[in-house]
């Protein structure tokens, strides 16, 4: 606008001072003026319009930046807000596991008559005081190790361990169940095995316990077979086989569309309602301890056949 106002300014300015322009010079003189003038113009308003984007840019930058400061803030919140809830359920869960395990005790002394014979009435109240006791506790240990999941704090401690001897304390301790339901336990352990493996006992034991549980939990008739075999990998990059632990059982089995569900914290299959004192976080937990472990967790149900969870875990052979 500037540069096209100039040249009439010009023009005007020298015939004021007496000079005269001649006419075809006059007329080069207007169209120019017009065309700088329309080029000025255009570019005046491109830089308006350029200006008007820039500052919008800048108005959703700030915009951006506060909603990213109010997001880390909200995140910071919530994961201090998880902590807490991991630390009250971890402490609560330790508090009342030390007294309970002082019940738990005591009423097995009662039952067993160390304090002296019960009449029947007596030993029935016992008995169930000691049932529920025992269910509480297993419920505070699943929440315990619920909330040590939780905060990523849960710990594998791997050492060299009897394989044989632990898979068959595992069946040992679930055959009162198995004989009371009227079932039979199978074992079956692949001698290609190693005597020794590196691999957690505890977290091992409570992975296959709690399978075994669940499988005679859901299952009436028939029987839990756990199979424990050496898988070859077959691919040669792969420089250690597996072990594989099978628990298969002849009970009512998941409906297909269930069968990822169950790993779920809280979530039961529609077919199997919870066992007495289940809280659904068993096969959570199973689930992460695998993991945890290097392994996979995988289930295969038919639908009145039964149901097989298979674990498989790196095979890491200790000195014989
Ligand atoms: P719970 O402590 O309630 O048994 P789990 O996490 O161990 O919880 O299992 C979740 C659900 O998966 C169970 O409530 C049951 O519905 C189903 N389930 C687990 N194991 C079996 C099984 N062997 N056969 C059939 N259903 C099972």
């Amino acid at each position: 606008l500037v540069a096209g106002l100039s040249l009439p300014l010009a023009v005007a300015a020298l015939q004021a001072s007496g000079l005269t322009v001649a006419p075809p010079d006059w007329n080069a003189a207007v169209t120019a003026t017009l065309m700088l003038t329309a080029i000025g113009a255009v570019v005046a308003f491109y830089a308006w319009s350029l200006d008007a984007v820039m500052r919008e840019a800048e108005g959703s930058r700030v915009a951006l930046a506060d909603a990213n400061d109010q997001l880390s803030y909200a995140l910071r919140e919530a994961q201090s807000a998880n902590h807490v809830k991991t630390q009250i359920v971890a402490t609560v869960s330790h508090e009342l596991r030390t007294p309970l395990t002082a019940i738990l005790g005591h009423t097995d002394m009662l039952r067993a008559g160390l304090y002296g014979s019960l009449n029947d009435e007596q030993q029935h109240a016992v008995e169930r005081a000691y049932t529920n006791s025992e269910r509480l506790l297993r419920l505070i240990n699943d929440l315990l190790d619920f909330s040590q999941l939780d905060g990523s704090k849960l710990s594998i401690r791997p050492e060299e361990m009897p394989l044989y001897s632990t898979v068959q304390d595992v069946a040992a301790m679930v055959q009162p169940a198995v004989a009371a339901k009227g079932l039979t336990l199978n074992l079956s352990f692949d001698q290609a095995l190693p005597s020794m493996m590196v691999a957690d006992p505890l977290r091992l034991r409570q992975v296959l316990l709690k399978l075994l549980e669940n499988a005679v939990s859901y299952t009436e008739s028939g029987s839990i077979t756990l199979l424990v075999r050496r898988q070859a990998l077959g691919d040669p990059q792969q420089q250690r086989d597996a072990v594989v632990f099978q628990v298969r059982d002849t009970g009512a089995g998941i409906p297909p569309r269930e069968l990822a569900l169950v790993f779920e914290p809280f979530r039961h299959s529609s077919t199997n309602p919870p066992a007495t004192g289940g809280s659904g976080l068993g096969l959570t937990i199973v689930q992460q301890l695998v993991q945890a472990m290097g392994g996979t967790i995988e289930v295969t149900s038919f639908m009145g056949y039964g149901s097989t969870f298979t674990v498989t875990l790196p095979l890491e052979e200790g000195g014989d």
